[in-house]
This record gives C-alpha cells, structure tokens and sequence, in this order.
C-alpha cells in the first residue's frame, strides 16, 4: 500500500479506537454499579448535567477542558483519557502487526474485552461476566471462522487456560493459605485461551504471575500494601495476554529456535 494510504489508514483506525474506548470507559463505569450501558446517554457523575457531543470527544474534550466538568469542574478522573488512548494505540498497533483483515478486527474485539476487565478489576475488583462469556463464544467463533489457531486450538485454550487458573484457585487455600484468585479469573483465561489458544494462555499465566509477584513484593516493600491485602491479579493477567497477543507468536519460534539449539 502507498505510505499515505498506511498513515490515513492508521489515524481512521486510531480516532475509531478512541471513540470506541470512550464507550469502554462507560462499560467499566457502569457494568459493576450493574447500570446500562445504552441509557442514559453520558452524564457527569457529580452533578449529572448531560455532557454535549462537542465535550465527549474522545481525549481532545479532556485537553480542552483541563480535566474538569464544564458545568461543576469536578476533576474527570485520568483514567478516561488514558483509556481512550490505549484503545486507539491498541487498534492501531493491531492493524500495524497483523495488517487489515478480519483477524485484526478480532482481535480489536478482545483487545477492548481486556481493557474493560482491568478497568472493572482495578477499580471494583470485578471481572464482569456479561464481558467474558460472551468473550468466550466470540474467541471460538473468530476461530473457527479468521484466527490462526483454528476452532479445535481455541477449544483446546478454554480448557487448559480456565483449567490451570481453576486447580491454581482451588489449591491456592491449601499451598499460599489463602484464597488466590476469584471466578472471575478463571472466566477472564478462558476468553484469553478462546481467543489465543493454549500456548499462549500458558505464557499469559507466567507473565501475569510474574509481573503480580514483583509489583506486589515491590508494594509490600514500599509499604503501600500489607502481605494479606488483596491484589486483584485480572489486571496483570490482562498484561500477559497483551504481550502474549502482539509478541507471543515471537517468543515461541525464538524459543522452539533456542530448543533445537
Ligand atoms: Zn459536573
């Protein structure tokens, strides 16, 4: 393709991005308060003025209005700008990795799947499941249908992902004396394995487990936390499954490389 068809392609697909992670934004709002997420149309939770079109522009309302309601200049919390930009970054990087296909409009679809269960986990410890089952029959559909994995991969990924975080949840009591990890972390690997396969939800495990280990060691350190605090472990998994997404394919041929010396 020419090069300034590239860059036009790539803007499309980075503003659609950050309008669809403005509609996230109202997901991981409102699917833990159990609201809906088609009405009301979006308000300020302050003071609950409608907010104009002309104010709801994904991270350029944000700029204009320095952070702050029009109406009440309640502060807008950082996360919906941030959100909105990781959602236009992610689809852009996708179509950058894997080129314009269905495969990358699949993979958009569990790209914002993930961003909404680290943003329900982080701020209500909640991974929704009206996100991950439906999540899960997308992954087998998409493929049977676009992904590389093919339907018998990505059945395979459901088991092994959801069946090593459910011996992980139901030894955790007995090995680390505590609980380790909620339903919903099983629901949310078995979305990853649907969609990634079961390689790739195994990496995703590592990864997940080794980042949540060395920010928690790291915050019990700083004593931001104590040790029988809970740490939401969704967000790191969401982490792994983002590297295992871009760069998994990468890891394993290096590694199959480094096996056979
Ligand atoms: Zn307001």
């Amino acid at each position: 393709m020419h090069e300034t068809h590239v860059l036009v392609l790539l803007l499309i697909v980075g503003f659609s991005g950050a309008l669809i992670g403005s509609f996230l934004n109202v997901c991981i709002y409102r699917l833990p308060r159990q609201e809906s997420i088609a009405w009301p149309g979006s308000h300020c939770p302050q003071c609950a003025h409608p907010i104009a079109w002309y104010d709801n522009i994904p991270i350029l309302s944000y700029v204009a209005l320095r952070g702050r309601c029009r109406y009440c200049a309640v502060g807008i919390p950082f996360h919906y700008p941030f959100i909105e930009a990781l959602n236009a970054l992610g689809y852009m990087g996708l179509l950058w990795f894997f080129g314009l296909s269905w495969t990358t409009a699949a993979y958009g679809v569990f790209y914002s799947a993930l961003l909404v269960v680290a943003g329900t986990d982080l701020s209500h410890k909640i991974i929704p499941n009206v996100v991950t089952f439906p999540g899960v029959l997308i992954g087998l559909v998409c493929a049977a249908t676009v992904l590389p994995i093919g339907f018998m991969g990505s059945v395979l990924g459901v088991l092994v992902g959801g069946g090593i975080l459910w011996l992980l949840a139901w030894a955790s009591p007995y090995l680390f004396g505590k609980e380790g990890m909620g339903g919903g972390d099983i629901k949310l690997l078995a979305m990853i394995g649907a969609f990634l396969g079961w390689k790739l939800s195994v990496m995703t495990i590592m990864i997940g487990s080794l980042l949540g280990s060395i920010v928690g060691i790291a915050l019990i350190a700083l004593q931001v936390i104590k040790r029988e605090d809970y740490i939401p472990f969704g967000p790191f998994l969401v982490c792994g499954a983002l590297v295992a997404l871009f760069f998994g394919q990468f890891i394993l041929d290096w590694y199959q490389g480094v096996l056979a010396g």
